[in-house]
């Protein structure tokens, strides 16, 4: 018949329009109140009516792998061992993939003798040039940077506030198991252990166990160890940008620096992390 494509699509806003009446009318006064109301409301239903957030009050809950700015992960502050210690090793992979190149890093040196320590002393993300890929995340080799749930940044002053420092950026691994437990978890299991790379290495070399990863155990605190002990200094790797001196200014980690620096082979070392994930699987 014709017209009926029209009646049907119209019949449908119709049904949506009214059941918003309904809605509003069943969930009168109980709309602030109850989280539970309010993500029923806001979600996909088939039959549901139209729903308007009230921003700033009302925020829609963001699926697990949403992606905002990237932050780095660190140990929780009540470890027993490495309270708020690094995850990252200042390898500068992710400032070589990051297609913006957004991120700066200034690698750690031991003050004693002045050789490069696998700890990052400065770490900046242009959080104004971050165009949210998840690259970095993606091809960290030690789980630590990720994509943050955080999307409320916006501030009147886009020229320093917009530079992550590295205090800003950390954020403690519990933070991450809360945002993103399937994917936390996921990636322990590709490890092998919750725990780090480097001191899952230095726990096994002290004959000690490492946790294996399971969602009972997911949320239970580390327990102190007589025997590991905090990975050795690693020598300098060709990724990552001889130390900078004590300025106040970041040195960058990418090709664009210094003459005498390795050439780096992108796809090389694409190749190689995907060979390291595959073996891993
Ligand atoms: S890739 Fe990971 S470990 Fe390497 S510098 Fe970036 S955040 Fe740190
Ligand atoms: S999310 Fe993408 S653009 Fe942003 S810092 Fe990471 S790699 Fe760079």
């Amino acid at each position: 018949m014709y017209g009926k494509g029209i009646a049907k699509g119209l019949f449908v806003t119709f049904k949506h329009f009214f059941t918003t009446y309904v809605d509003d009318i069943r969930y009168a006064g109980r709309k602030y109140l109850h989280q539970e109301n309010f993500e029923v409301r806001q979600g996909l239903r088939p039959n549901g009516g139209a729903y308007t957030v009230m921003y700033p009050e009302e925020k829609i809950a963001v699926p697990e792998r949403f992606r905002f700015t990237p932050f780095l992960v660190v140990e929780d502050a009540d470890h027993p061992e490495r309270p708020g210690e690094d995850w990252c090793t200042s390898c500068g992979i992710c400032a070589k993939v990051c297609p913006p190149q957004c991120i700066w890093i200034v690698r750690g040196t031991n003050p004693e003798t002045g050789r490069p320590v696998p700890q990052p002393d400065a770490f900046y993300i242009d959080t104004d040039i971050c165009m949210n890929c998840g690259f970095c995340a993606e091809f960290c080799p030690f789980d630590a940077i990720k994509m943050d749930h955080d999307y409320e940044m916006a501030s009147y002053d886009r020229t320093t506030v917009h530079i992550h420092d590295k205090k800003r950026l950390s954020k403690p691994v519990s933070y991450w198991k809360n945002i993103a437990p399937t994917s936390a978890l996921e990636e322990a299991v590709s490890r092998g252990q919750w725990e780090h790379n480097d001191i899952a290495k230095a726990m096994k070399k002290a004959g000690q166990p490492t946790t294996a990863p399971t969602i009972e155990n997911m949320w239970l605190k580390p327990e102190p160890s007589a025997k590991a002990e905090a990975p050795e200094p690693a020598a300098p790797q060709a990724t990552a940008k001889k130390a900078a001196p004590s300025t106040d200014k970041p040195a960058e980690t990418t090709a664009t620096s210094g003459d005498k620096k390795p050439k780096f082979d992108k796809q090389a070392m694409l190749a190689k992390i995907r060979e390291k994930k595959a073996n891993k699987e």
